[in-house]
């Protein structure tokens, strides 16, 4: 059941609110109550965007944007990149939980970034390393791979999931890169 529909546009101006915040600050404001805990254990989540990010423990979004509890949600793989599972994951955020805004937020000093210029692998990271060199191609500047990761990751999300229905025509789809020196995201 959909709480509350926060448009996109408030969503990202949320998100933007948060990360200026964030950018100067040693604690993270989000609410993290035993108040807000319960209240959305017997209420649900409302979470007013899905952020799809890296498994970097540098990258935290919840204290990037100075959120807490029911806020985001959060979908992370190593480079950011997305499987069926993390597509379904969106879809779900969309139609049930009412989001409609994704962030699709890659950083620099990315290592999924940097694997992928460096070269191949035959494990599972070779996988993730496959899946970012087909969105970079033979770039091989980090920071100009990192964003065409993201904008590669953004479309995916609108060819598989927007563009398919009439429904997701008011869910909004950006990408971002947040710099892990001074934890400002910019938005692409
Ligand atoms: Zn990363």
């Amino acid at each position: 059941m959909v709480n509350k529909i926060i448009e996109s546009d408030v969503a990202l101006k949320w998100l933007k609110e948060g990360n200026r915040d964030y950018m100067d600050s040693i604690h993270n404001h989000g609410d993290i109550s035993k108040e807000k805990r319960i209240y959305t254990h017997h209420h649900g989540q409302n979470p007013f965007a899905v952020i799809v990010t890296c498994s970097d423990s540098r990258v935290i979004p919840e204290a990037i944007f100075m959120k807490g509890i029911g806020d985001l949600f959060v979908i992370r793989q190593a480079g950011n990149v997305l499987d069926d599972f993390g597509l379904g994951s969106i879809e779900y955020a969309i139609d049930h939980l009412g989001c409609k805004l994704v962030l699709v937020l890659g950083h620099t000093k990315c290592g999924a970034i940097q694997s992928s210029l460096e070269g191949a692998s035959d494990s599972f990271v070779g996988k993730i390393i496959n899946e970012i060199k087909n969105s970079i191609g033979n770039e091989n500047n980090p920071n100009i791979a990192c964003k065409k990761n993201v904008i590669s990751t953004v479309h995916k999300i609108e060819n598989l999931i927007i563009k398919k229905d009439e429904r997701y025509k008011d869910v909004l789809i950006k990408g971002g890169i947040y710099h892990t020196s001074t934890g400002h995201v910019e938005i692409l």
